[in-house]
């Protein structure tokens, strides 16, 4: 599974016969997922929006994956045009079970959240947004176009919205763990007719478990490193039929588990000079919050208003700040979990060291323009640049990688 995107996120509408001018354009957002399509669906209210597509579709099954999200998220989405029932929600679910702080599970009261079906959102997302009529599909070569007429700057009249999800295509620096973890996802059909279990989250020597359940399927991932994620369905199954996690998937016949793929699922923060950042671009939360795709859609609703140089550094400082939160967060759960092994140590520290890269970030008052900005118009040109000649990341490579 790439990203959370899907064959459908990619729009399937005719290309525009030519691509618009930088003269013409004000509003660009880059990506197709849930933060791009609800920040042109909710700018496009007000002007005209140009989205740029990713340039290879995703290879990504239609597997219907399952997040969570809170009820307020779900009146957002309503307000967009979008019917919790066509996103497979047909009731909230008030309660947690989690295997933490020691093996066994604690049920736990939670604001109510809805589980609702991922590729499902995506496409009706997209569905609003090939039917506005102020919102363009441009393709991603038109991307040169705006930044050979130089980066968004107060006062062009330009503004470009960084929504390319962990690619985080603008960034001029990137810090992420050196050896993120991953989450290899599992989908299992599930009975309609039952009511929708709680989320579950259970701690494992090398990692951690969640399943999330929909009205129609349940999707378990194991994110962590090594031997943990690999095999067949059945075999991971199996495994955690044997471990301490037994009891969060006891229910769920091995046959069943049909792999929907592996994405990175820890957390990385991004630096930008002139774009506006949101959703996973700016800042991608470990997948153990469940949040990542609340706040995107909540960055999305503020990004929509940006109207000038201000904002665009408020975002870039709010979303500093959450990472910030957010890495000290992980960093109390990652010490109060039950079995704290060597991986877990090393998980600890290298989100320690992000924390205190984040946090050494001088903060940056709105009327303060970046070093980088003023350094060089060329800087967005430059960093795509740099995406294009980007080699996987190596073991050994420093926690905080400079694109620029
Ligand atoms: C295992 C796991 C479980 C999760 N569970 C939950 C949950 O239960 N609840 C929750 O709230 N969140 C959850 N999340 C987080 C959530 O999935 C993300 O936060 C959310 O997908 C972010 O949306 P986005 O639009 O910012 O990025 P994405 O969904 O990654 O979308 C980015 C888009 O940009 C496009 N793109 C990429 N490169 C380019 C390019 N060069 N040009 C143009 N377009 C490009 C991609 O094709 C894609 O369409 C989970 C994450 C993981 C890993």
């Amino acid at each position: 599974m790439n990203s959370a995107s899907s064959d459908h996120a990619v729009p399937r509408g005719p290309m525009p016969s030519c691509a618009p001018s930088a003269h013409t354009a004000d509003f660009v957002v880059i990506g197709a997922g849930p933060a791009a399509l609800a920040c042109a669906l909710w700018r496009a209210r007000h002007g005209r929006v140009f989205v740029v597509r990713p340039e290879k579709a995703s290879s990504q099954t239609d597997a219907a994956w399952i997040e969570a999200v809170p009820t307020r998220t779900i009146a957002e989405l309503v307000a967009l045009g979008i019917h919790p029932h066509d996103l497979g929600v047909r009731e909230f679910v008030h309660t947690r079970a989690i295997a933490w702080r020691s093996p066994e599970p604690e049920i736990m009261d939670t604001y109510p959240a809805a589980h609702l079906e991922r590729p499902a959102l995506e496409h009706a997302l997209l569905a609003l947004a090939e039917r506005h009529r102020r919102i363009d599909f441009v393709p991603h070569d038109a991307l040169a176009s705006w930044s050979q007429a130089g980066p968004t700057r107060a006062g062009s009249g330009t503004y470009i919205i960084d929504a390319s999800g962990r690619r985080a295509l603008t960034a001029t620096r990137v810090h992420r763990p050196r050896r993120p973890w991953i989450a290899r996802t599992f989908a299992v059909e599930c009975d309609p007719r039952r009511g929708v279990a709680p989320l579950m989250v259970a701690a494992l020597p090398n990692g951690y478990l969640y399943r999330a359940a929909g009205a129609r399927s349940t999707t378990v991932g194991v994110v962590g490193r090594g031997s943990m994620l690999a095999g067949s369905g059945r075999d991971v199954c199996l495994r955690l039929l044997d471990s301490t996690a037994r009891w969060a998937v006891v229910d769920l016949a091995a046959r069943a588990w049909r792999s929907i793929g592996s994405r990175p699922a820890s957390l990385q923060w991004a630096e930008f000079d002139n774009t506006v950042a949101i959703g996973d671009a700016a800042f991608a939360r470990d997948a153990l919050s469940s949040q990542g795709l609340a706040c995107s859609l909540a960055d999305a609703r503020y990004a929509a208003h940006v109207a000038n140089d201000h904002d665009r550094q408020a975002l870039a400082e709010r979303s500093r700040l959450a990472c910030e939160s957010h890495a000290a967060a992980l960093l109390r759960m990652a010490r109060e979990q039950w079995c704290n092994t060597g991986l877990w140590r090393y998980y600890q520290a290298e989100l320690g060291a992000l924390q205190a890269a984040v946090r050494g970030m001088p903060l940056r008052a709105a009327d303060e323009a970046p070093r980088r900005h003023e350094r060089s118009d060329l800087t967005f040109t430059s960093s795509i640049e740099a995406r294009r000649q980007r080699r996987p990341l190596e073991p050994g490579t420093p926690v905080s990688s400079d694109r620029a």
